[in-house]
Parts: structure tokens; C-alpha cells; sequence
């Protein structure tokens, strides 16, 4: 056993988490419109994957899902509740847990530290509990609960981000690239206890792995140029239906010119190529 097998966490025994329901969802920096008009549901307890090239907007959907971004066009509900008009820390209430691109973990922070973040009164006994239930889903964390976060390695501190929000049981986990720059033995653990947790809250995850997305998704949403070029069941398309997703330019007829990818379209090279 390496120092970051996963212990499989025990499966769900009825679906809990949150339906999430994104209706006519916009978004605008300035002149660039970044999200346009996207529609989708995520039904309680399962996993969405949201795919899409650079600058498809990605990232601005899960901000403006998770609160980080204020929602001025469209609506966000949690369980039928409209949230749209509530800021972060009033969505984190309601069990919304996010994960951001950059910044998931404090480094200056222990390892146990940072999984009581947000429980202040945590206390020693606490910190401990909560490291032996980060432990039970990522084993290396009970050995290196004393080291700071900015010591583990970017596919640990991933680790450590996971399940620091799942031990406190979330509505719904909207994470922005969990696999983002790590080996595929890191991507294999941290999708293994996604899977491991579906039933139990519900995942919005932003990925660059196209076909593992798939496999491990339940739903599958394309973002291209801020447009919803796809929203499907995962197994009800191919890897080429969900890579030509990609491709589509759906400009508006009017309004500012969408920004082009910042780079070529990132259909998972590196997936379809690693793994076919
Ligand atoms: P990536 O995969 O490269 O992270 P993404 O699909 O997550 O891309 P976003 O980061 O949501 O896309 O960006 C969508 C568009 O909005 C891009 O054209 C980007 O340049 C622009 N954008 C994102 N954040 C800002 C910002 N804070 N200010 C201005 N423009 C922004």
C-alpha cells in the first residue's frame, strides 16, 4: 500500500445531497460574455461532469454555482430553492462546498488544522476526530497530520482539500479541476472516492478528462464559448460525440464576439491518448 492509497469509504445506503438546477445562467466580464444562457440539472446524490476548452467558461459556472461569482442573469436552486441571490458564505450554509482552481488548502496550516478549518471550536479532540475521518478516505493523512499543507505534494493537497469538505457531509461539491496537473495514479484515488461517495452528496466537477469523466460522471455537460454545446446522460454518447461537443462555435448573432480558446481545444489529448 502506497502512502496515498484510498480506503474505500462505506457505500451509501439511500441517495442525500442536493438537486441542483441552473436555469438561463449568464455571466458577463465587462463586455466578454463568459456564460450564456446555461441550463441544466444535476439530480440529487450523483455526479456531473462539466467539460469544455479553455475559456469555455468552466470555471466562471462553478463560482457563480458555488456563490463566488454574484449570479446576475439566471437562477442557481438547491433543492427548489432559489440560492441565486445569496452570497457564498450564505450557500456554504445550505452545504455548498467548493473547491477553487487555486487555493483549496491553507499551506502555512497543518494537515489537521486545515480539515477543521471552518469549525472553530473544534478544539484538540475535535482536530483529532476530524483527522481520523480524513484518514479513513485518504490513509496518508493520519501520518502527516502535523506537516503543513504547503509541504504535501499538489496531488495530496487535493487529497487533503476532498476530503476536508466530504467529512463535513456536503449538499453538494462543486470542485474546479480535481484533476488538474496531477499523475493518473493521483487522478485514479481522488476519482475512486468520487465514485465512492456518489448517493451521498452531489458532485459538480469541472475536468480536462474527457473519456474518465465519462466513466466516472453520471451526467455530462460540454461548455463551448460560454454556450451549453452539450448536457447528457454520460453513457448515452461517445467519446467522439462529447469530443465534437468541443468543437461547436455557437456565436450569437449580435453582441460582442465570444474569446477565442486560449489555447487548442483541451478534448483530453492527454486522456485519449493515455488510456486508448
Ligand atoms: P480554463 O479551462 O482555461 O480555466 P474555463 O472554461 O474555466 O477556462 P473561464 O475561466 O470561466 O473558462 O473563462 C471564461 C472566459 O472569461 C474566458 O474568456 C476568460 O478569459 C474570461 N474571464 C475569466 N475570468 C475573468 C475575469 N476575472 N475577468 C475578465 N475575464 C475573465
Amino acid at each position: 500500500m502506497s502512502s496515498t492509497d484510498v480506503v474505500a469509504a462505506a457505500p451509501a445506503e439511500s441517495v442525500s445531497g442536493a438537486a441542483l438546477t441552473i436555469r438561463g445562467l449568464s455571466h458577463s466580464y465587462g463586455g466578454l460574455e463568459a456564460l450564456r444562457d446555461v441550463t441544466f440539472d444535476v439530480p440529487a446524490g450523483s455526479i456531473c461532469a462539466i467539460l469544455g476548452p479553455n475559456g469555455a467558461g468552466k470555471s466562471t459556472l462553478a463560482a457563480c454555482v458555488a456563490g463566488t461569482i454574484a449570479t446576475s442573469q439566471g437562477s442557481v436552486l438547491l433543492d427548489g430553492t432559489d440560492v441565486s441571490r445569496e452570497p457564498h458564505f450564505r450557500r456554504a450554509r445550505r452545504g455548498v462546498a467548493y473547491i477553487p482552481e487555486q487555493g483549496a488548502v491553507f499551506p502555512a496550516l497543518t494537515v489537521a488544522e486545515n480539515v477543521v478549518v471552518g469549525r472553530p471550536g473544534a478544539g484538540r479532540r475535535g482536530r483529532q476526530e476530524a483527522v481520523d475521518q480524513a484518514a479513513a478516505i485518504f490513509p496518508f493523512l493520519g501520518s502527516r497530520s502535523r506537516d503543513r499543507a504547503g509541504m504535501l505534494s499538489g496531488g495530496e493537497q487535493q487529497m487533503l482539500a476532498l476530503s476536508r469538505i466530504l467529512i463535513q457531509k456536503p449538499a453538494l461539491v462543486v470542485v474546479d479541476e480535481l484533476s488538474h496537473g496531477l499523475a493518473p495514479a493521483v487522478v485514479d484515488k481522488l476519482f475512486a472516492v468520487v465514485a465512492e461517495f456518489r448517493g451521498t452528496t452531489t458532485f459538480l466537477i469541472i475536468e480536462q478528462y474527457v473519456k474518465r469523466s465519462q466513466e466516472l460522471a453520471d451526467d455530462v455537460v460540454v461548455l463551448s464559448y460560454g454556450n451549453l454545446a452539450l448536457a447528457t446522460q454520460a453513457n448515452a454518447v461517445s467519446l467522439d460525440q462529447l469530443e465534437d461537443a468541443y468543437e461547436i462555435e455557437a456565436r450569437q448573432p449580435d453582441g460582442p464576439e465570444p474569446a477565442p480558446p486560449a489555447a487548442s481545444p483541451a478534448t483530453g489529448q492527454a486522456d485519449t491518448t493515455e488510456e486508448s
